[in-house]
């Protein structure tokens, strides 16, 4: 069965949005993925259909109420056994693994949250993960699910166009990825390294290991830190 995405959100407006085009639009359209939106409004039960409530202990903002959530959360959810993600930049931050573990599975459910975020007790009660992509703030998970599921999608059986591309991506090989060239042969006085034309590709493959090598150590020293360098 195809991987299938399910977006509880208070603007399934928004959605595909940027999904609905290019590698993942497509993919969308043959059928290599499935993606439904939840309105999470749609399970206030009061005469103003109101999903968000003052924080307790006080303090600004509004805080989206457990009981709705898990309305709509169980409405999608019982029985069915796909992740359960919470967008959150206290979750844990989005990495290849995870992208890639989630590509191998049925489909995630996905909640955004918005205003200062969700109520804690629906978080444990419903067991969501939660995700991060980054160390700032949105303004709603929206962005961010949409993010997740861009990541995901591309490595879908099927949809990138050129599989073998997805293979030296930055990160998949614990390492950043060496930099690419293409015609002209020299621009602004710039020429392409002389042994990416030269047609060995013994050293192509030695000078691209090099130079991912190289970037890494110089702009993310943490993923080096991170794994055991072999060759
Ligand atoms: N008050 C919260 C931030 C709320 S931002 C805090 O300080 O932790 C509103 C919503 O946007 C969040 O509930 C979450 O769903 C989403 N969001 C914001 N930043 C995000 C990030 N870096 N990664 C994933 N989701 C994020």
């Amino acid at each position: 069965m195809a991987f299938r995405a399910t977006v509880l959100t208070l603007y399934p407006e928004m959605f595909p949005g940027l999904l609905g085009q290019s590698l993942s639009g497509k993919a969308l359209a043959r059928g290599d993925w499935a993606l439904d939106c939840v309105q999470i409004r749609d399970f206030a039960t009061d005469r103003h259909r109101s999903v968000d409530d003052t924080p307790a202990g006080g303090g600004a903002g509004m805080v989206l109420k457990p009981d709705v959530l898990a309305r709509a959360i169980d409405h999608v959810g019982e029985g069915d056994n796909r992740p359960r993600l919470l967008m959150s930049p206290r979750g844990r931050p989005l990495t290849q693994k995870r992208v890639r573990d989630l590509a191998a599975g049925d489909g995630a459910i996905i909640v955004c949250g918005r205003f200062e975020g969700v109520d804690q007790r629906v978080i444990e009660g419903r067991g969501l993960e939660e995700v991060s992509i980054g160390d700032y703030i949105l303004s709603g998970g929206e962005p961010a699910a949409m993010i997740l599921l861009d990541a995901v999608v591309r490595i879908l059986p099927g949809v990138m166009g050129n599989a073998l591309s997805g293979e030296h991506e930055s990160f998949e090989g614990g390492l950043l990825e060496h930099p690419h060239y293409t015609r002209p042969q020299v621009w602004e006085e710039r020429e392409i390294p002389a042994v990416l034309t030269s047609g060995n590709h013994a050293a192509i493959e030695k000078w691209r290991s090099e130079e991912a090598l190289k970037l890494t150590r110089e702009r993310r020293p943490d993923l080096l830190a991170a794994q055991p360098i072999t060759k």
